[in-house]
């Protein structure tokens, strides 16, 4: 395939019209309408809520099972975070299992290391090869029909429009500009930058074998995700601002939720894990992580029929 074809097969096809869309009408309304303190203050608070949302569920939740929750309650988390429109549940965790297991190898699916920064900020998300979901990798949670409902096409946007549509009936056309068209934008991102700038900028304080980074300014704008070199090193933990000055907003979230009886089991990284102590178990963490990144046996389950 010749480097334009590529370049349209990655970027822009039918399938990108409605991720470049919303980002003209972005910054088409802010031109036309002209800036809004109010209105910037309404898309910070649709942003940290669903950027809570996305972190708690997508990635703490189901990609990782770092805590346990109700069988409703998980159907609740998956309907809030796919109001980010970054597809289904099971689509983001299945892809983001896949990442752990390859992190930064030639097979990991968005590795600014491998491909570059644009590939691992958004190529990958909007590329014709990834548009699918391999249910195989997320079986412990493709077994519920109601999460698989909401993973297909039809419905895995429609809570982002059904948001959208009610934003707009409830505020008017200037909430639906900031409330969604520019939250949304934002939205985007701010998520992209974990895999992308938190692979390439930061600190590490584990020589985990791929180059993800601790990063305060990233975990700020991803609700505590910038702490991406700890999670890389211990994916177990709800918690991954290891320490008290890693500010870490969707744990706080979490531990409120916990409070309020909706979810329990909550982890921390263990002790050894904080003093840095390398033991030999640890020493093969890469590839322990990497396992742990696959569905465990007991309820790796066929893939079931869509
Ligand atoms: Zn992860
Ligand atoms: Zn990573």
């Amino acid at each position: 395939m010749s480097r334009l074809a590529r370049f349209r097969h990655n970027y822009l096809q039918i399938g990108t019209f409605p991720f470049y869309l919303v980002h003209a009408v972005a910054i088409a309304g802010i031109i036309h309408y002209g800036w809004s303190w109010s209105g910037f203050a309404l898309a910070m608070i649709f942003y940290g809520v669903r950027m809570f949302f996305l972190t708690a569920a997508f990635h703490r939740y189901f990609s990782h099972r770092t805590y346990k929750t109700s069988r409703p309650f998980q159907f609740i988390l998956a309907i809030f975070a796919q109001t980010c429109a970054q597809r289904g549940a099971l689509w983001w965790s299945a892809n983001h299992r896949a990442h752990h297991k390859y992190s930064d190898m030639p097979q990991d699916i968005h590795s600014a290391k491998q491909k570059g920064f644009w590939w691992s900020h958004m190529g990958w998300f909007l590329s014709n090869d990834h548009h699918g979901t391999d249910l195989g990798k997320i079986a412990d949670f493709a077994k519920y029909p109601e999460l698989r409902f909401m993973d297909t096409p039809n419905m895995m946007l429609m809570p982002a429009v059904v948001l959208a549509l009610a934003i707009g009936f409830i505020g008017g056309i200037h909430a639906l500009l900031w409330g969604f068209f520019v939250s949304t934008t934002l939205l985007w991102h701010g998520t992209f930058t974990i895999n992308s700038l938190s692979h390439l900028i930061g600190t590490r304080r584990y020589a985990t074998t791929d180059d993800s980074k601790n990063n305060l300014v990233l975990a700020l704008i991803t609700c505590g995700e910038g702490w991406h070199n700890n999670h890389h090193h211990y994916q177990s933990a709800t918690r991954q601002g290891f320490f008290w000055w890693e500010i870490d907003f969707t744990w706080y979230g979490l531990k409120l939720f916990e409070a309020l009886g909706l979810v329990w089991d909550l982890r921390k990284p263990p002790q050894h894990v904080l003093d840095n102590v390398i033991d030999p178990a640890e020493a093969g963490l890469a590839i322990s992580d990497r396992e742990i990144a696959s569905p465990p046996p007991d309820t790796a389950l066929p893939p079931p029929a869509l």
